[in-house]
């Protein structure tokens, strides 16, 4: 059985800087990684979002010139390119998260799904490792909420929408907080008719009310249909809404993309095998983001409150001197690596 000084647990913002920062503190550290190295933030979220709305931007810009005193032109806009380059960016960052560099830190990195089977073992059915320290950093998921009729349809969420083969014509976005709105003003500068779909009386409402008067204008002037205060009650070909006082309207679509929230990524991970506490915000850790099991950590979306790539590599910053072991159990370790205590 292999056994590590610490295992980290997902391999994205905050597993990696956990990981490379514990490794570079001498610690024998495996990282676990079920799908894609680099997590959200290369694969689904910061990066190709930043990417397309350059794309976005750069066609809103060319079609509103004339404010600068340049002649407006207007792009044939191919989809297909548009998200080609957005990959080609994806493909330039790929090589600094990837399995290469970390084994070259000195990470040994697991691929595959392994669960808690004790409070120091993890397992993927064939191979067990064991360790001292654990972080858990598997981040979070979009929130599909239980709305009649979702689950019949092919939807959209910030998780597939990088595969669309085609530009939707009229695309709702359920959902007015940063994902939806940056992803609603994207489309529409795209050429989609977009129509946002807000249950709040206000667009972002965890930014000052001035912001989201401010967006909401903006979107509207770009032709955006914003509806606050609407709730999407069912969708039966087209989506059907109300408003506070149950005045129902139907909202026209081929395509819907949903981006209400975001849930941690908790199951599968055997957290009760270890006592790790968690509820549907995430995993429960104290201020120095230990968990309920004292030799267990978590970090990044998994734990909140702030789901930003820079918050979960500040947590694991914090974080990585507190899971490694003891410095004198580092030095004795590195004369004789194999031997650690638990
Ligand atoms: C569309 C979008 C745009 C965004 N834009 C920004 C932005 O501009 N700026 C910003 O700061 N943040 C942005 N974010 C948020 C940012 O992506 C996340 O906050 C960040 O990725 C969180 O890092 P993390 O390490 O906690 O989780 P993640 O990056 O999600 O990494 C978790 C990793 O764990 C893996 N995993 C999950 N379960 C298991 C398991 N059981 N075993 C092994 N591995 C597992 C996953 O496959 C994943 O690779 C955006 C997010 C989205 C969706």
């Amino acid at each position: 059985m292999k056994e590590y000084h610490l295992i980290v647990i997902g391999g994205g913002s905050g597993g990696l800087v956990c990981a490379a920062g514990a490794a570079g503190l001498g610690a024998k550290v495996a990282l676990i990684e079920k799908h894609k190295m680099g997590g959200d933030c290369l694969n689904t979220g910061c990066v190709p979002s930043k990417a397309i709305i350059r794309s976005a931007k750069i066609i809103h810009d060319t079609q509103t010139a004339e404010r600068f005193g340049l002649k407006a032109h207007n792009f044939d806009i191919k989809l297909d390119s548009v998200l080609a380059s957005v990959r080609e960016v994806q493909e330039k960052i790929a090589p600094h998260d990837s399995v290469e560099r970390f084994t070259s830190l000195g990470v040994d990195v697991h691929l595959g799904e392994y669960r808690f089977i004790s409070p120091h073992q993890i397992s993927n059915g064939k191979e067990t490792l064991k360790a001292k320290r654990f972080c858990i950093a598997t981040g979070a998921s979009p929130f599909v909420p239980p709305i009649p009729g979702l689950d019949k349809i092919p939807s959209l969420t910030s998780d597939n929408v990088w595969q669309l083969k085609e530009l939707p014509k009229n695309l709702i976005v359920l959902g007015g907080g940063p994902i939806g709105a940056e992803l609603a003003q994207t489309f529409a500068r795209l050429g989609s008719h977009v129509t946002v779909v807000e249950m709040a009386d206000r667009l972002l409402i965890r930014e000052d009310s001035e912001v989201s008067e401010l967006v909401k204008k903006r979107f509207e002037a770009e032709g955006l249909t914003v509806l606050l205060k609407t709730k999407a009650e069912q969708i039966d070909g087209s989506l059907i809404v109300s408003d506070p006082n149950g005045q129902k309207g139907k909202i026209e679509f081929d395509q819907i993309l949903v981006a209400v929230g975001r849930a941690p990524n908790v199951n599968g991970l055997g957290l009760e095998k270890a006592g790790v506490q968690y509820d549907k915000k995430g995993i429960k850790t104290d201020a120095t983001l230990r968990t309920s099991a004292k030799h267990i950590y978590a970090c990044g979306d998994v734990v909140g409150p702030y789901q930003f790539t820079h918050t979960a590599d500040f947590q694991a910053i914090s974080t990585a001197p507190f899971v490694i072991v003891k410095p004198r159990d580092l030095s004795r370790s590195s004369r004789k690596r194999e031997r650690i205590k638990f």
